[in-house]
């Protein structure tokens, strides 16, 4: 059994929607389909989920949303009209925003979630139609009720890991029933136990999939996108990118993922890694290629570096202070005060006399920094101690790496050749990446120097 997930832009409008029935009828063995909010229809269009966000926002500081209900309902309305579908389906859409709208606002953080939840909710309902419509049998999901129990805080919930058990048996049922439907299940969002809804961080369908993959132990996780593979930069940052990844591992996937390859969710690699689903990142308009292959081991002669990674928008706290190697607990104090923060640090090099912390940026604000910095200082007593603001990471992933030697020293040697002025480097313990800190205005330029030292 084949559980296929499709992203924004694959239910972004009618002729969309009508590939992914395409494909998913195309082959029998795929019967759970998870949907995506409708994405961009071209570059200036926008997202249903941020306008959702806008809306929910709106509604907090009680603005006037009609406009926007309104924008929200023709988003769906257009596919319903020109698939050809039955008004009900939008008239169901309409009335499930408004009572969200509705509802409660005491927790702020509760209320986006469920208006952030109706962008994948409805899209689901709408590809349910579609199937329909084609005489296909289908049958739409709900979340709730099938166990996809969610812990944490709004906006970025994880999976309680007792929703496997929970989401296989509900899934058996519907897929045993005697019309033998294709599930539609909407992305992106489960419920507490408490009965809130709740969403995963964005970009979250994609765990969605990997879940469901999991619970139902699926032969593979197909995840259906909008490029022909997965390539070895990202195409934003180097326009002239080739190099196209036939197969990668695990570990490869959720390094790039995590350093800003948009096209997978970091945190979907782990439920599909631990059950031991490949994950084959298709292309919804290009059905025929093969896409990237995400496997537990590739071989690793052809090509010891698979992909260079990048994000911006990073902190870096440095502490500077004399004989910090012999003052016991030093790096735990630090982590302490910014344990009391909430604030996750992301990356940890160290020296003999320093530390830097590096953080994400959304997650750590100015008022976070002043109150941090004032700590250290009276705490710590440290020599220096000082924030920039505007990094970015870059990552060079490849399991050959463990095994070569003069990576560091090859990309290092591009870098300076490039003028790139290095603020860090970072090896995890699993040799499997190097990890570059540098100004976020180096970023572009630095990833494609990297990318024709090892691709090109
Ligand atoms: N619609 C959500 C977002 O835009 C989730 C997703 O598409 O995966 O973040």
């Amino acid at each position: 059994m084949k559980v296929c997930k499709f992203g924004g832009s694959s239910v972004a409008d009618a002729a969309q929607v009508t590939k992914v029935c395409d494909i998913m009828l195309a082959d029998p063995e795929r019967r759970i389909v998870v949907v995506s909010a409708p994405g961009k229809r071209s570059k200036t269009d926008s997202k249903v989920t941020d306008m959702l966000i806008e809306c929910a926002t709106k509604a907090l500081a009680s603005e006037d949303t009609e406009a926007d209900v309104q924008a929200l309902v023709e988003r769906y309305a257009s596919i319903q009209r020109d698939l050809g579908l039955d008004r009900a389906v939008v008239d169901e859409i309409e009335a499930d925003i408004r009572t969200r709208l509705a509802s409660d606002k005491v927790d702020e953080g509760m209320f986006v979630d469920l208006m952030k939840a109706a962008g994948e909710d409805n899209s689901a309902k709408l590809v349910t139609a579609a199937f329909r419509a084609r005489g296909a049998a289908a049958e739409y999901v709900d979340p709730a009720r099938a166990g996809m129990l969610l812990e944490g805080e709004a906006g970025n919930a994880t999976l309680c890991e007792a929703s496997y058990g929970f989401l296989h048996n509900y899934l058996a049922r519907v897929l045993a029933s005697p019309e033998k439907p294709i599930v539609v299940f909407p992305g992106f969002f489960g419920v507490t136990r408490s009965g809130a809804i709740a969403t995963f961080p964005r970009g979250g369908s994609d765990i969605t999939g990997a879940i469901l993959a999991a619970a139902m132990n699926a032969d593979v996780y197909e995840n259906f996108t909008d490029v022909d593979t997965v390539y070895a930069v990202d195409p934003r940052l180097v326009p002239d990118v080739r190099h196209g990844i036939r197969e990668m591992t695990y570990r490869e996937m959720r390094e790039l993922a995590y350093a800003g390859f948009g096209v997978f969710h970091d945190e979907a690699v782990m439920p599909a890694f631990r059950a031991g689903i490949p994950i084959n990142i298709r292309n919804t308009n290009h059905p025929q290629l093969p896409g990237t292959m995400i496997l537990p081991n590739r071989s690793v002669d052809e090509c010891k570096v698979v992909g260079i990674a990048s994000d911006g928008g990073f902190v870096a706290l440095y502490i500077d202070k004399y004989m910090m190697n012999r003052e016991i607990g030093f790096g735990r104090r630090v982590l302490q005060i910014l344990e009391d923060e909430g604030v996750p640090f992301e990356h940890m090099p160290t020296g003999i006399d320093n530390i830097s912390i590096i953080m994400k940026g959304s997650r750590f604000d100015e008022e976070h920094e002043k109150r941090v910095l004032a700590r250290i200082r009276e705490e710590l007593k440290p020599d220096s101690v000082y924030c920039s603001r505007n990094n970015a990471i870059i990552m060079v992933v490849g399991e050959g790496m463990r095994s070569a030697i003069g990576i560091a020293a090859q990309a290092t040697k591009a870098l300076s050749k490039a003028g790139v002025n290095l603020e860090m480097i970072n090896q995890g313990s699993s040799e499997i990446s190097i990890m570059f800190g540098l100004s976020e205005n180096l970023r572009a330029k630095a990833v494609a120097a990297l990318y024709h030292e090892f691709f090109t």
